[in-house]
């Protein structure tokens, strides 16, 4: 008897045995995916685990339903991760997977498949089988594995799935993801039998009575001569200056071939090989300490200031580690925001630079996947998001997480919820590479491991160019509204110095940490604000849209006219966000042009790289936007940055505020003079006091850092204690509220005054379930597994409570 053990993607904590014949158990190995029947109709996907000749004890094994691969798709380093990462986030391995693989990977019965958006198959190169599917989804727009099986008329249905996937026919319905238009160019070729000379000069006869399709046969004679590559049909037409119809003549008569080649959708075709810059003294010098810091620390922080010049050190170490044939992985936090980086690499780098992006459709994250597990020279560089981690690397060299203190590495919502920075740590470590942390203002948790010695420090702390860092001024808002010098959100300081950088025919980027018209509206009659029905928060209002607007749930109504509660027409716009500082701005300065950057403006796949295009052009005087503009982008002539409004930034309610605005004025203050003429930042308070600005307008990090750290040290939190935080939903109040008193009672017999909550969180209803969070704390000589594992013991009784069965609980380990 031969048993295999796999991988269920679903949250269930263990492996499931299967049985399988001799020639399978010989065949299979660790990493293959096999279909298997689940439950009682149910399709997996599944991970083959390991194969082996014990039949489990407490159950009767059901057979696999078919084999799905010849060759593993995922290598034992990746499962090894993965494994790690499920029990650090506690979460289930099959959850991981599910995170990991790109849907198209793990065909399920939920799975609903459609004809493909664009075909460029032939249908005589189907089978049978094949044949039918596709037939029937000519008559239904989709299809579900159980209605395939039907009308097919046999279980095992996902090879054919996966085969008409491969070939491009169908596709996987993914609500989520922008659709997959497979790109496949037409290629056209004489016929063979022409080939030779004499049968050539016979149809080159034959053709004189059609001069158009003549014309056409020379056109691809002679680019077929001058480019040593294959034709396609639209430039032969194009050269050609013939029509569909003629070239389609040509091959109906037999005497053109027509076929296809698919072409890989992330493609770069610029040029390549540029020389890298030469550094600087200082970056030379940083190069330098940092590959000495490897020497005795697998992990590297570079604290470079913005504008240091860190990317182009990245990219001397870049091209070291890829001479010697290994695979270096380049994170960044969001990839909507590295048009900039991209380009720039692949000046450098060319063809060998892949793109990895959970935005990206589910074909480009299989061609990457293949191309990365083939160990192409294509995906020897991989740029991406937090989801590149999971990629099949087998040989990685170097990790680069660049902009690291960026809390968008965090995954927050599903499980894992994963660091993707503190995961890319251990991922290099399973691979003997190093890896390098790259911030102008790193989190406290990097600088305390580079204090602790835990990781290398290098800091670079001068502009490339010898740029000065920019002159930063805090303007108070209350003196100003008291002395009557603010023009709606503009004080006199901040409208003069617009004015002035206008006038040289430079930029300015506006700072405003909240997006629509006005966060909030109020009856002044009887001071009610409209709220969302289904979450705890006030609608935003919209202007362009005259909507008000829930931020959580995407609730929406149009702009009331009276109050609901009162009656009156004494609505107020309270609060400001980017429109509304757009539209004051467009009134302070109509002959200019004036561009907004926030969530509402870049929804598109190409909106943002639109706009950076626009604003690299120069033709935006005028960028407003949201902390989207403090994500290491680097644009030439930026003289001014204004925060509108520091203090709603100083005013959230976490424990990570002062080191969140912190970074983030900083990062934003970064964009402002990165040429020769010095920058200057203007920030708008209402407390210019606070030691947070103070500290922002010298650039004092080590204050911040030394303030801060003991605060957190004092009130026990990361770095020196570890925190979990436990999250309960329900519908029903009182019973999220009962559960949430009965797991905090449990989990404090053992970890006594470390448990603190329950507590509401800001905003205590979200789409109609009520939330609460138990905050558990790890002092440093406690033992983290050991915890963990007590919580997990502590979270599976709750689970057999029936009164708390509809409660959801999710556990977020390393919370931000
Ligand atoms: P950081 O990532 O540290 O904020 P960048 O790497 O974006 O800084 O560099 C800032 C600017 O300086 C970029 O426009 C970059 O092209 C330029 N730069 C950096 N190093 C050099 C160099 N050695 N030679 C020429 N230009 C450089
Ligand atoms: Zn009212
Ligand atoms: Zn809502």
């Amino acid at each position: 008897m031969y048993f295999i053990d796999v991988i269920l993607p679903i949250p269930l904590k263990q492996t499931f045995t299967y049985s399988v014949n001799e020639h399978e158990a010989r065949f299979l190995k660790q990493g293959m995916r096999v279909a298997v029947p689940f439950g009682k109709s149910k399709v997996y996907t599944a991970i083959v685990y390991r194969v082996h000749t014990q039949p489990p004890a407490s159950y009767e094994t059901k057979s696999i339903d078919q084999i799905l691969d010849e060759e593993p798709i995922l290598n034992e380093q990746q499962l090894k991760h993965w494994e790690w990462m499920a029990s650090y986030y506690m979460c289930t391995l099959g959850e991981v997977i599910r995170a990991a693989l790109p849907s198209a990977f793990l065909l399920e019965s939920e799975t609903v498949i459609k004809l493909a958006s664009e075909m460029n198959v032939e249908e005589n190169g189907f089978s049978d089988e094949e044949f039918l599917v596709y037939e029937a989804l000519q008559h239904q727009s989709s299809l579900h594995i159980n209605d395939v099986r039907s009308i097919l008329d046999m279980k095992n249905v996902v090879k054919v799935i996966q085969q008409l996937l491969q070939k491009g026919a169908i596709e996987v319905e993914e609500t989520v993801f922008e659709k997959y238009t497979p790109k496949v160019v037409r290629y056209i070729r004489l016929a063979p039998e022409f080939t030779s000379e004499e049968n050539l000069q016979q149809l080159l006869e034959t053709l004189t009575r059609a001069p158009k399709q003549k014309e056409v046969l020379m056109t691809l004679f002679m680019l077929s001569a001058q480019q040593k590559k294959p034709v396609s049909s639209v430039q032969l037409q194009k050269r050609s200056n013939a029509s569909a119809a003629v070239l389609k003549a040509l091959i109906d008569k037999g005497i053109l071939e027509e076929y296809f080649v698919q072409k890989d959708r992330v493609e770069y075709t610029g040029p390549e090989g540029a020389a890298t810059k030469a550094l600087s003294e200082a970056q030379h010098k940083a190069l330098t300490e940092i590959k000495s810091s490897f020497e005795e620390h697998d992990v590297t922080l570079l604290h470079g200031v913005t504008s240091s010049g860190k990317t182009e050190i990245y990219v001397e170490l870049i091209s070291e580690i890829i001479k010697s044939g290994k695979q270096v992985l380049y994170m960044l936090p969001e990839i909507a925001l590295t048009t900039q980086l991209i380009g720039r690499l692949q000046h450098y780098f060319g063809e060998r630079i892949s793109v990895f992006h959970s935005k990206y459709t589910l074909n480009e994250r299989v061609e990457v996947w293949y191309n990365v597990l083939q160990k192409k020279p294509k995906a020897q560089i991989i740029i991406g998001a937090r989801s590149s981690l999971f990629l099949p690397f087998s040989n990685l060299g170097l990790i680069i997480v660049d902009e690291a203190h960026e809390p968008s590495f965090k995954q927050y919502s599903p499980a894992p919820r994963y660091h993707a920075r503190d995961s890319a740590v251990v991922l290099g470590q399973l691979h003997n590479a190093k890896t390098l942390l790259g911030s102008a203002t790193p989190s406290l948790e990097s600088t305390h491991n580079a204090q602790t010695d835990k990781y290398g420090l290098v800091k670079l702390t001068e502009r490339y160019g010898n740029i000065l860092m920019p002159e930063i001024e805090l303007v108070d808002i209350r003196e100003k509204h008291r002395k009557k010098r603010m023009t709606g959100h503009f004080s006199d300081r901040l409208f003069e110095e617009i004015e002035e950088v206008l006038k040289e025919g430079e930029q300015v980027i506006l700072f405003q940490n909240r997006r629509g018209y006005s966060p909030f509206v109020e009856c002044t009659t009887c001071g009610v604000s409209p709220q969302c029905p289904n979450c705890d928060v006030s609608l935003t209002y919209h202007q362009f849209k005259n909507e008000l607007r829930c931020h959580y749930c995407g609730y929406h109504i149009a702009m009331l006219i009276s109050c609901m509660a009162c009656g009156s027409e004494t609505l107020d716009a309270k609060g400001f966000g980017t429109e509304q500082i757009e539209s004051e701005v467009k009134q302070l300065f109509p002959e200019h042009s004036v561009a907004r950057m926030d969530q509402d403006t870049t929804r598109g796949k190409h909106a943002y790289a639109k706009l950076i295009e626009k604003i690299e052009n120069q033709e935006i005087d005028i960028i407003v936007g949201t902390q989207m503009l403090a994500k290491g982008l680097d644009f030439r002539n930026i003289r001014l940055v204004g925060v509108m409004n520091a203090d709603n930034l100083l005013n959230f309610p976490d424990f990570r505020v002062h080191e969140r605005s912190f970074q983030l004025l900083q990062q934003v203050s970064g964009r402002a003079g990165r040429t020769e003429k010095r920058g200057k930042v203007l920030i708008q308070t209402f407390n210019p006091n606070h030691q947070i600005l103070q500290q922002v307008s010298v650039n004092d990090y080590d204050g911040m850092f030394k303030d801060e750290a003991e605060q957190r040290y004092q009130y026990k939190y990361p770095p020196y204690y570890r925190t979990i935080k436990i999250t309960l939903r329900d519908r029903n109040y009182n019973k999220m509220h009962k559960a949430a008193v009965w797991l905090g009672a449990l989990l404090q017999t053992r970890l006594k005054e470390n448990v603190l909550g329950p507590e509401a969180p800001p905003v205590g209803r979200i789409r109609n379930l009520f939330i609460t969070n138990l905050l558990v704390k790890i002092p440093k000589q406690q033992s983290v597994p050991k915890t963990k594992k007590f919580i997990g013991k502590a979270v599976q009784s709750f689970h057999s409570v029936k009164d708390f069965s509809t409660v959801k609980l999710t556990i977020d380990v390393d919370n931000y």
